[in-house]
């Protein structure tokens, strides 16, 4: 194929999908489409955030981030020969293939963008400035996940190890160059509905993979990049306007102190698969185990985006191999139930029950039910 675009090849190879004055624009783009709207009242809460929320816009492609790593981005509704994927039963697709992590579900734009969702409701949900602030850092960074779900190569398996990179380059440079054009000054009803038509607000990603995976073969087949114009300019704007959809969104849900995860509250936690509780008696492997008698379990987060899970005894949720203690969480709901990533898998593995009793860290698989589960209040 001919080289059609000039790509540095003295820069290391990072994977974006917008670059990051690219990810602020859509962030003010999407603030200024809810005020053209008349959502007066979600666009002055925003705006207040302004500088948060284009900031963790950009923060997931950071190096040593919490949300950075190789694949993780992608969310593919096609594959690298434009091949349509079939998404799990309960509806997810893969990261990009280039993670070199054994599950592509865990790590995806979508299962992060699920777990910041849960963090964003967390501290809201805490009340006051500081915590609001912390929140509106997960918001922001769900907007990145949601921007780069907008982009072609990122729903596409266009990873930069694939035999398509180029095509990759070619588009985040050109993209980078050109965004400013493109602002979608006012949403779409659709794009609104959408939002909040879905249970969980993850569904929604797959409409959006499926949307920009529609672009695939003008990417491909584009002989110089201004035949991309038209394409970056839709994919921007949807981006754009999905990203106002999902402040107002959040705005809602966030009205309802019941749909978070509520720090410092004390939760039992019941296995989608057979109804049984998580204990802390039992398993001499984990520690851990399914139960027919309901344990507390208090639920904490912290500000660097993680959960953690102490039964009243005191002993915390970790289910590591090793002796290295390491209860860092990352949770997120699907529409079967909250999946829980432990820490000690690098956020790969989930907490898993079985038939016979055991819970353990197992390779996350959403449509596994003994890895999905209730969050009941204890009185
Ligand atoms: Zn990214």
């Amino acid at each position: 194929m001919r080289k059609i675009y000039n790509v540095d090849r003295l820069r290391p190879i990072i994977a974006y999908a917008w670059k990051s004055p690219t990810h602020a624009d859509i962030v003010s783009k999407a603030l200024e489409i809810l005020d053209n709207d008349g959502y007066r009242e979600q666009h002055d809460f925003f705006a207040a955030y302004a500088d948060i929320l284009t900031e963790y816009a950009t923060v997931p492609d950071r190096k040593g981030d919490t949300d950075k790593g190789k694949g993780y981005h992608y969310y593919c509704a096609k594959n690298v020969h434009g091949k349509r994927a079939v998404p799990t039963d309960s509806g997810y697709y893969k990261s990009g293939k280039n993670a070199t992590t054994p599950s592509r579900y865990s790590r995806s734009a979508r299962s992060i963008f699920e777990d910041d969702y849960q963090l964003a409701l967390t501290f809201f949900a805490s009340g006051g400035v500081e915590n609001f602030a912390i929140s509106m850092q997960f918001v922001g960074r769900c907007m990145h996940m949601i921007s780069d779900v907008c982009c072609t190569p990122h729903t596409t398996d266009l990873t930069l190890t694939s035999s398509k990179s180029g095509r990759h380059k070619l588009f985040e440079q050109y993209a980078r160059d050109i965004y400013q054009r493109f602002h979608a000054k006012n949403g779409f009803d659709s794009i609104y509905s959408k939002h909040f038509e879905e249970s969980t607000v993850g569904e929604h990603m797959n409409d959006l993979a499926a949307m920009s995976a529609e672009y695939y073969d003008i990417l491909i087949k584009a002989k110089k990049p201004t035949e991309l114009d038209s394409a970056i300019e839709n994919m921007l704007c949807l981006a754009q306007r999905s990203c106002a959809a999902f402040l107002l969104r959040f705005y809602k849900d966030a009205a309802n102190k019941e749909l978070a995860l509520q720090n410092g509250k004390t939760y039992y936690l019941r296995s989608a698969a057979n109804g049984r509780y998580l204990s802390s008696k039992g398993c001499f492997k984990s520690g851990v185990s399914l139960s027919k008698t309901a344990e507390k379990l208090i639920l904490t987060a912290n500000a660097q985006g993680f959960y953690e899970l102490a039964f009243e005894n005191g002993c915390k949720l970790s289910l590591a191999k090793k002796k290295e203690a390491q209860y860092e969480l990352k949770i997120g709901k699907s529409a079967n139930g909250y999946r829980i990533l432990t820490g000690t898998s690098r956020f790969i593995n989930a907490v898993t029950g079985a038939n016979n009793g055991c819970v353990y860290s197992k390779q996350y698989d959403p449509d596994d039910l003994f890895q999905c589960w209730y969050f009941e209040a204890a009185k």
